[in-house]
């Protein structure tokens, strides 16, 4: 997903808005298109650095079957469904920043502060974290840590910054093999210069980049090898090469200029348990009417919240969304209260969407 979400990047300032929603897995971007049908507008941020959340981090490749009216699509497919339908709104993303406080001010707005700086001022939040913030599982190879943002990369925001002499790629999954195809695709890397390194010869990726990575090999594009990184040489404070230990214990240089760790990612609930929102089991209590947290104008819809009978599935977190939207329309713009537009109706969407005619 990464790629073809290069989404808004607004630089740090105060942000006013009518919506923020925290999260932009299936339930955050279905929270968009829920929002936008009431006529307000979101701004939605997310930890990693591409929308998603766990369909398209954890299993973008593998089928999903029980979203209504679609018998079978991809992880990455249904967020790509989701991005089309949430665009007519004009959602305003903000990837790869984590929201670390929330405060309520004194005339009743909340305040969301970011890891980054960035500041956002809104009528009301949406709280659609999923099972916390992802963070990518880190190298654990002593004293590798020097060389982050330098020269080590657990994720990939702009491609341009890893075309370079030497690329390795580590890591078995979606992501690794992804970027690993996209890098061996271009022209500026000699032959065999970019490397997969993998704990075993298998992947968890699709079918269809498995095949094609293999090809890749088989011209001599990419070089695969199994075995995990153990240790490194530096020179004048540079990472200059890898210790990479194969299954039967046999160590081998391999010479790096770049090295992409993707070794999965663990989600962390973090700074939400600092909230002051009522909690059960790290997850967040609402009512089924609103889904309203205790705190007036804080909502929580999708895995991150809890009320009897609760179901984490994407479809169940679909219908929170919806009764969210028109609990946040009954604080933003009260006279519309109860108002029930059906879209097939709704002449304003029908004119977004170019089906107006
Ligand atoms: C392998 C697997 C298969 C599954 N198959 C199905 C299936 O077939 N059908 C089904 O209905 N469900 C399935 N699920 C469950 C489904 O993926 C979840 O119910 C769904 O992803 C929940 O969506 P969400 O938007 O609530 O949260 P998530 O998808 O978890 O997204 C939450 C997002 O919030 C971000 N976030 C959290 N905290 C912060 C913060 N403080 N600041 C910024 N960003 C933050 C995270 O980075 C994340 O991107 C499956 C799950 C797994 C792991």
């Amino acid at each position: 997903m990464e790629r073809e979400n290069q989404q808004t990047s607004i630089p740090s300032a105060l942000i006013e808005t009518d919506a923020a929603i925290i999260g932009a897995g299936p339930v955050g971007l279905f929270q968009v298109f829920a929002l936008g049908l009431l006529e307000i507008q979101a701004h939605v941020i997310d930890a990693l650095p591409h929308v998603g959340g766990q369909p398209a981090a954890l299993y973008a490749g593998k089928p999903i079957y029980d979203i209504p009216a679609i018998p079978e699509c991809s992880g990455r497919a249904l967020i790509e469904r989701l991005m089309r339908q949430a665009a007519p709104f004009a959602p305003r993303f903000h990837l790869g920043r984590q929201v670390q406080t929330l405060q309520r001010q004194p005339d009743g707005r909340w305040l969301l502060g970011a890891d980054d700086g960035l500041a956002l001022l809104a009528r009301v939040v949406v709280i659609a974290a999923g099972v916390g913030a992802f963070q990518p599982k880190r190298l654990r190879v002593a004293g590798i840590d020097a060389f982050e943002r330098r020269q080590l990369f657990y994720g990939v925001d702009d491609p341009a910054r890893f075309v370079s002499r030497r690329l390795v790629i580590t890591g078995g999954g979606d992501s690794a093999l992804d970027w690993a195809i996209h890098f061996a695709a271009l022209a500026e890397y000699a032959p065999a210069s970019i490397t997969l390194l993998h704990r075993r010869n298998g992947f968890t990726a699709a079918d269809a980049s498995v095949a094609r990575l293999r090809a890749l090999c088989d011209a001599n594009r990419l070089r695969f090898m199994v075995g995990q990184i153990s240790g490194f040489e530096q020179s004048d404070g540079k990472l200059t090469a890898l210790q990479v230990t194969s299954p039967d214990g046999i160590n081998t240089p391999l010479a790096v200029d770049t090295l992409l760790v993707f070794h999965g990612l663990t989600p962390r609930l973090g700074p939400i348990a600092d909230w002051q929102l009522a909690l059960e089991r790290k997850q967040l209590a609402v009512d089924t009417e609103k889904f309203q947290t205790n705190q007036p104008g804080i909502f929580a819809v999708g895995d991150i919240n809890t009320y009897p009978g609760k179901q984490k599935l994407i479809l169940c977190g679909f219908h929170e969304a919806t009764l969210a939207a028109h609990a946040a329309r009954a604080i933003i713009a009260p006279e519309q209260e109860g108002r029930l537009q059906y879209s097939t109706g709704d002449a304003r969407l029908q004119r977004l969407i170019g089906g107006g005619h």
